[in-house]
């Protein structure tokens, strides 16, 4: 193979793995900020069960007032009861009583049904916490796992660039110049394997017979006349040795 194709396949592995370093940083403040969206919808779970609770605490305290109201309306009518003279004033008082009781008895049930809620509503808290727990502690790992690999990745890209700059100083100016070119308008890939069939790996368009030929030799810079990539052949490996059976 001749140097300067191999080096334009170096010089593009470089920059595929710059390409994919840049991707990867870029990506990083995003990976972040989903993590720490991921723990703020488990806190926001957590809050708004626990505001739930509060509201039915308020209710429940409502509620107790309502029934201390009634109680005492009842004992007042417990009083005047023993201070009644007449039938007629005592049956009257009789409704009244009976009044207050079926309103004491309504509010006590309205009482009880927001303890109930309030055991539900606790469970729920619990789980809730059990849950910002667990995901405080996914998270914290995963933002640490990520930490050390954004490192990983600027270290990659500070050698594949410093890689880079050395390569490119040994290349002739022109070859990269046309790498350069086709580079900028292929979204980055400037080279294209030709498959053992003869296409272009990239364009897929196939090539002419003799262009192909040429391409194998991995001997001149050629490019694929549809995309303008430049081509080259990778050689399909040995055959493997041929396997033994035993006889059982
Ligand atoms: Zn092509």
């Amino acid at each position: 193979m001749s140097p300067d194709i191999e080096r334009l396949i170096t010089l593009q592995q470089l920059d595929d793995a710059i390409e994919d370093a840049r991707r990867k940083i870029a990506a990083h403040p995003q990976r972040l900020a989903d993590a720490d969206a991921r723990l703020a919808d488990a806190q926001a779970r957590l809050d708004s069960a626990r505001q739930r609770l509060k509201e039915n605490q308020d209710a429940k305290r409502d509620l107790e007032k309502d029934a201390a109201v009634f109680q005492t309306r009842l004992s007042k009518y417990k009083d005047q009861l023993a201070a009644v003279k007449t039938n007629r004033e005592y049956t009257a008082m009789q409704h009244e009583v009976a009044a207050a009781n079926t309103e004491l008895g309504s509010v006590e049930e309205k009482v009880l049904e927001r303890m109930l809620e309030a055991d539900t509503i606790t469970a729920d808290i619990k789980v809730a916490e059990a849950a910002l727990a667990v995901e405080q502690k996914a998270i914290n790992a995963e933002k640490a796992a990520m930490d050390q690999e954004l490192v990983v990745v600027e270290k990659a890209l500070a050698e594949a660039s410093g890689k880079r700059t050395t390569l490119l100083a040994q290349m002739d100016p022109q070859v990269v110049k046309k790498f350069d070119q086709v580079a900028k308008f292929k979204k980055g890939i400037a080279m294209a394997t030709a498959t053992r069939d003869g296409l272009c790996g990239a364009c897929h368009v196939r090539l002419r017979p003799h262009v192909f030929q040429q391409i194998r030799l991995n001997d001149t810079i050629i490019q694929c006349e549809s995309c303008q990539r430049i081509l080259y052949y990778v050689p399909p490996p040995a055959a493997p040795e041929p396997s033994v059976t035993h006889p059982s």
